[in-house]
């Protein structure tokens, strides 16, 4: 196994849960385990509202959900089912309104309830709109806490966990792989690598396609001062636009009870720009150079101007937000974490929507697992593990 972050964890899990006797690795680059987008999410356990009916989101989003919830109860992790609203707050959100809920439907998101104005105030007294869908079973919960959860139990069921060991070469043999780390080298028979950010690359290690291509998008977070966050009791989002791929700045109330803004989307010069200030030269050229980029941006130019205002200006953000809770001010915020998508792109300028496999002979590498993934980790793993056992 190639990543510690919830996703590898998982898939250790599900195969050691299979296979009691597997000698089975994980090898983690960073000194502790879900240092990347794991611990740098909003947190929230989706109920599946937004994905295509069919697709592998729609399905390991709601299945995950489940299992996730089922097995926080069981480790005693806390999380708190605080539900969600998706609020339509003028005429022009209500057709998309009208898909999402056709779409939560297809889904089978339990619970979900279309309600109006008065509902709306019930549920969350500082939100206004005109009509919104409710999701009573989204929940958010620790997803770094989830994952030590499942390196206790890989630990218990017999595999070992390696921090601080970055794969830095594979090359595929007749019978399995020769691994190389920054701390030695080591055979398997079989990888699964789910390497996040790195993704792309760790693909072209053993001969993986060299494209889709990993993008990093960072997302920046607003926090409401701990004296305002009564203003939000769950989970308060705009209804998205289908053209793009993210959910808008949404407001979220987390396990410990402080309340985010955001995130943003913006794309930035590092796979670790959790400063807007670092820069890495690699990561920059290879976004730079990579067609489907610029194809993006010329998709979305005035989306991607936005979320660029959105994360250096607070204010802006803060007025995106009031649209969905109009007591909010500016100077109800401070400044919030941010994290890094890795967001797969093809060289059309399509970011890839769905979760995303690939299999190239004893390797199967992760290549696309973007949000829901958190939530989706314990069904997507259980696939994983079928694909490679
Ligand atoms: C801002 C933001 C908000 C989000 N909100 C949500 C949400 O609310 N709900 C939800 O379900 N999902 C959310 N997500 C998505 C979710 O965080 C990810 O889908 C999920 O964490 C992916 O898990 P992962 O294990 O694949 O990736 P990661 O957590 O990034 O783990 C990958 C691991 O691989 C390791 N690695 C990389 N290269 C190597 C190498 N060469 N050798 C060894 N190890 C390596 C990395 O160090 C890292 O630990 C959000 C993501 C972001 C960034």
């Amino acid at each position: 196994m190639v990543g510690g972050g919830i996703l590898g964890l998982a898939v250790a899990r599900e195969i050691l849960g299979r296979h009691p006797d597997a000698d089975l690795t994980l090898l983690e680059a960073e000194d502790r385990l879900c240092a990347h987008q794991t611990s740098h999410s909003s947190g929230v356990i989706h109920a599946g509202v937004y994905y295509e009916p069919g697709s592998l989101k729609a399905r390991l989003c709601t299945e995950g959900a489940v299992e996730l919830t089922a097995y926080c109860r069981s480790k005693g992790i806390p999380f708190d089912r605080n539900g969600k609203l998706v609020v339509a707050t003028e005429a022009g959100d209500l057709a998309r309104l009208d898909r999402l809920e056709q779409r939560a439907r297809a889904n089978g998101v339990p619970g979900l309830a279309r309600v109006g104005p008065e509902v709306i105030t019930t549920i969350e007294p500082a939100a206004r709109g005109i009509a919104a869908l409710h999701s009573p079973h989204t929940a958010v919960v620790d997803f770094s806490w989830v994952g030590d959860a499942l390196a206790a139990d890989i630990e218990r069921s017999g595999g070992s966990i390696h921090l601080a060991t970055p794969v830095v070469d594979a090359d595929p043999e007749s019978d399995g792989l020769a691994i190389q780390t920054g701390r030695g080298s080591l055979r398997a028979e079989r990888a699964v690598f789910c390497g996040g950010l790195q993704a792309d690359r760790l693909a072209r290690l053993t001969g993986g396609d060299t494209e889709p291509r990993i993008v990093p998008i960072r997302g920046s977070y607003l926090k409401i001062r701990p004296d305002r966050a009564a203003l939000v009791r769950g989970n308060i989002y705009p209804v998205p636009d289908p053209e793009l791929p993210f959910l808008g700045a949404h407001l979220t109330r987390g396990h410990d009870g402080s309340v985010l803004i955001g995130p943003t989307a913006m794309l930035v010069a590092a796979r670790d720009g959790y400063e807007l200030s670092t820069v890495r030269m690699d990561d920059l050229r290879d976004t730079a150079l990579w067609p489907g980029t610029w194809r993006l941006i010329r998709r979305f130019p005035g989306a991607t101007a936005n979320e660029v205002l959105h994360s250096i200006s607070p204010r802006l953000l803060v007025r995106e937000a009031r649209r969905l809770v109009p007591d909010l001010r500016p100077g109800d915020v401070e400044p919030g974490p941010a994290g890094i998508r890795a967001q797969a792109l093809g060289r059309d300028g399509k970011l890839i929507d769905d979760f995303l496999i690939e299999k190239t002979g004893p390797a199967l590498h992760v290549r696309n697992a973007p949000s829901p993934a958190a939530t989706s980790s314990l069904a997507l793993a259980r696939l994983i593990a079928d694909e490679i056992t």
